[in-house]
């Protein structure tokens, strides 16, 4: 894909240019189409402004007339900005030797929680660790049930209270099991809402302040652009998230909000989901999704 866009920049700028020679005016033609074409791919307005400014800068202040190849040197200077605004990667989920490690997963209902709840557990196990669920999603119910056909598809233990009202009740007796049972990873499945409100945040900070997960992610849809990037802000602002996993990456989304969420939270982008089977989890790097972003 990133091909695609180099083409598509490169016969643009063949095209102005008309003998193949660039002029600072023709590489300005050069960044109006990197612009666009990054908010083609949904990366919020603010964001890309600021990532123009500074390609600008820097593919203006280069000595850009003389490169042999321009239009490489553009995309260079496009893609390594790109490729330092998205990381640094750091896909560990940081288990502790001693002790279970907390996971707390949350985002907005749909966004692919209890599904990626299965992902991690899968790759957990895979990595010779002993996860475990708890389902304190008690806002939609069929999510208990669904985390318990993960369980029974991976192997994996899945706590649960049935007519449990209180999640922060939950998530304790569900990690006093998780010690019980020997396992050392304990994956907290929370309630999401379909936007963000006050009880939906205010539990979140109950299950934070008292159980206290060593991670907190946020799971976000990779294909609802602009609202992936505003509850991101918001769950960053109430719980001071520790990494974001992006899903739906498999469908056409091009990926735009990986570059607004990253901007907004400021934290790691740990992993991608890209597909409904629980396999379907990639570690995220940069250089993978660039050429997707720039279509
Ligand atoms: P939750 O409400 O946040 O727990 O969301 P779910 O885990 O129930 O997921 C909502 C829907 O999205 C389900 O149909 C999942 O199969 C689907 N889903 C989750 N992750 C992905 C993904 O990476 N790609 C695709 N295509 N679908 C996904």
């Amino acid at each position: 894909m990133f091909e695609s866009f180099q083409n598509s920049l490169q016969s643009a700028l063949k095209s102005l240019a008309g003998k193949g020679k660039l002029t600072e005016a023709n590489m300005r033609e050069g960044l109006k189409l990197v612009e666009n074409s990054l908010l083609e791919a949904d990366v919020s307005y603010a964001v890309v402004k600021d990532f123009m400014a500074s390609i600008s800068e820097r593919a203006l202040g280069e000595k850009v007339l003389l490169a042999l190849r321009p239009t490489d040197q553009l995309v260079g200077i496009v893609r390594d900005e790109l490729i330092n605004i998205l990381g640094p990667v750091d896909p560990s989920l940081h288990l502790k030797a001693n002790g279970p490690t907390i996971l707390m997963l949350c985002g907005l209902q749909g966004s692919g929680k209890t599904t990626t709840c299965g992902k991690l557990s899968r790759l957990l196990l895979n990595e010779k660790q002993k996860p475990f669920l708890v389902a304190a999603d008690l806002q939609r119910p069929a999510a208990i049930e669904q985390l318990h056909v993960i369980g029974r598809q991976l192997n994996v233990r899945v706590y649960s209270e049935l007519g449990a009202q209180d999640p922060v009740k939950v998530c304790q007796d569900g990690v006093r099991k998780a010690k019980e049972a020997g396992c050392n990873v304990v994956i907290l499945d929370t309630a999401g809402r379909l936007a963000i409100d006050k009880e939906l945040m205010d539990q979140l900070i109950r299950i934070d302040n008292r159980v206290q997960p060593d991670q907190a992610y946020l799971v976000v849809d990779g294909m609802t652009g602009q609202d992936a990037v505003n509850s991101a802000k918001a769950f960053n602002e109430a719980l001071e998230l520790d990494g974001v996993i992006m899903t739906k990456l498999d469908g056409d989304a091009r990926g735009g909000a990986l570059m607004s969420v990253k901007q907004v939270t400021g934290v790691p982008i740990k992993f991608l989901g890209t597909g409904e089977q629980l396999d379907a989890l990639e570690p995220f790097r940069p250089e993978g999704v660039v050429g997707r972003i720039l279509g």
